[in-house]
């Protein structure tokens, strides 16, 4: 009997894994088990494109539905796994029969969190993490619409650009002082706050949400100020939690994240874990981190192919991510929290193209960049290469930055 690949969990990381497996060569079973109903699908236009209407349904698909039966590619799909037993190399699902595996790979991803207050349940109060989210809200941003969004995070500010476009009444709450503030520089929230005003987004910084109020469903939000904020429907974007409670509960290492080493194999030889549900250590941030991204899902199912196939291909990329609002395209390479001690603006914000670099020592350990591509591309080299900068340079436009590569 030929060995096999069992994947559970079926997004982009899961994907990716199982098509890199056969480039790879690997000639034995693969199956991809999925509590969703669809094949592997892009998320990142679920609060862009595919929200506004921009873009279909049959576009999110990480591949056509012929692509899996040509790869032999067994795509098994609303099938939940509840439980990994390593004695016996199998996995059980909440419907059906367990799965045996050779080699098991976790890409469960993350859920939202959820809030916890009162009228929390309330029907017209959504969150955004599937097709199925977003099929819900895309119909309701309609003109006049009053739309509360909770948490000025990407995915809160996301919604909030399709909807104000859209002409509805949007109001962002945030109870940290920036939007943001997570992943970013002051510098660059200020830049967000003043497009978001501009385009007619009540951003209401410092501000909590105390609960929400409605007989059938939402009406009202109570804000930590003691004010109210009449509603029709409300968003929450606070930030996800890794599922990794499988692993957990399996005797794997975890800690917000199941943990894994360069090559993505968790405490188990033949268990790896990739994407979102994930924990590794990135000489980049200088510890361990938890990455919420694409590319980082797409590289640790490249890896962790390779890892099975034999080969020894370590797990070392520069993070990079990217978000769209309105008219401005972010994208950011490496991760600026806290590392920096040095921060020169290359461009003009007015014109809405500039990049924001971060130094530690005379070395590049982030870049924001604001309709600036050719920053973002350079930069990832930069990064990558540990070279030591000018701060003049940087931020005279007319210098080439590929010097430094
Ligand atoms: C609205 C939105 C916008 C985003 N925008 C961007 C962006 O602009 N740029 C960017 O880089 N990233 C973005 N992201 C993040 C990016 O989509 C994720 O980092 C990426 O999807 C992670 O892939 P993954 O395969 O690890 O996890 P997921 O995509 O979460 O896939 C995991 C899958 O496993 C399933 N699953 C969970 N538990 C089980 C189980 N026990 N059994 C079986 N199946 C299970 C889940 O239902 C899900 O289908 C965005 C995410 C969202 C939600």
């Amino acid at each position: 009997m030929s060995e096999r690949v069992l994947i559970i969990g079926g997004g982009h990381a899961a994907g990716q894994c199982a098509v890199s497996l056969r480039q790879k060569g690997w000639a034995g079973e693969i199956v991809i088990a999925g509590d969703e109903p669809f094949p592997p699908y892009q998320r990142p236009p679920l609060s862009k494109a595919y929200l506004s209407g921009a873009m279909t349904a049959e576009r999110l698909f990480f591949k056509p539905a012929e692509f899996y039966e040509k790869e032999r590619i067994e795509l098994q799909l609303g099938r939940r796994a509840v439980k990994v037993d390593r004695q016996a190399g199998q996995v059980s699902f909440a419907t059906g029969s367990p799965l045996a595996y050779d080699y098991l790979v976790i890409a469960t991803g993350a859920r939202v969190r959820q809030l916890h207050c009162d009228g929390a349940e309330l029907a017209g109060i959504g969150y955004l993490r599937s097709i199925a989210d977003t099929d819900e809200l895309k119909d309701s941003l309609i003109k006049g619409a009053r739309l509360a969004i909770v948490g000025a995070g990407y995915i809160g500010l996301e919604v909030a650009a399709v909807a104000a476009k859209n002409g509805a009444k949007v109001t962002v709450l945030e109870i940290a002082d920036r939007v943001l503030s997570r992943v970013t520089s002051p510098t660059v929230s200020r830049f967000f706050e003043d497009l978001h005003r501009s385009e007619g987004v009540d951003l209401k910084l410092s501000m909590g949400l105390s609960g929400f109020e409605g007989s059938d469903r939402v009406e009202i939000a109570r804000l930590s100020d003691g004010s109210t904020l009449p509603c029709d429907l409300a968003i929450v974007g606070i930030g996800i939690v890794p599922n990794d409670e499988i692993a957990r509960e399996a005797g794997l290492d975890t800690d917000d994240g199941i943990i894994v080493d360069g090559c993505t194999k968790t405490t188990d030889p033949s268990i790896f874990a990739i994407g979102d549900c994930t924990r590794h250590e990135s000489r980049y941030f200088g510890g361990n981190l938890r990455l919420e991204s694409v590319h980082n899902a797409l590289e640790q199912g490249k890896t962790a192919a390779a890892a099975i196939c034999g080969e020894k291909v370590l797990y070392d990329q520069v993070p990079w991510f990217w978000s769209d609002q309105f008219d401005v395209k972010l994208q950011t390479v490496g991760i600026s929290t806290e590392r920096h001690n040095l921060e020169i603006i290359r461009g003009d914000p007015v014109s809405k193209k500039f990049s924001v670099f971060y130094l530690h020592d005379n070395r590049l350990v982030a870049v924001d960049s604001i309709n600036a591509p050719a920053d973002h591309m350079i930069s990832r080299k930069i990064i990558a290469s540990g070279n030591e900068l000018n701060a003049d340079d940087i931020a005279n436009v007319d210098f080439d930055l590929r010097s430094y590569i």
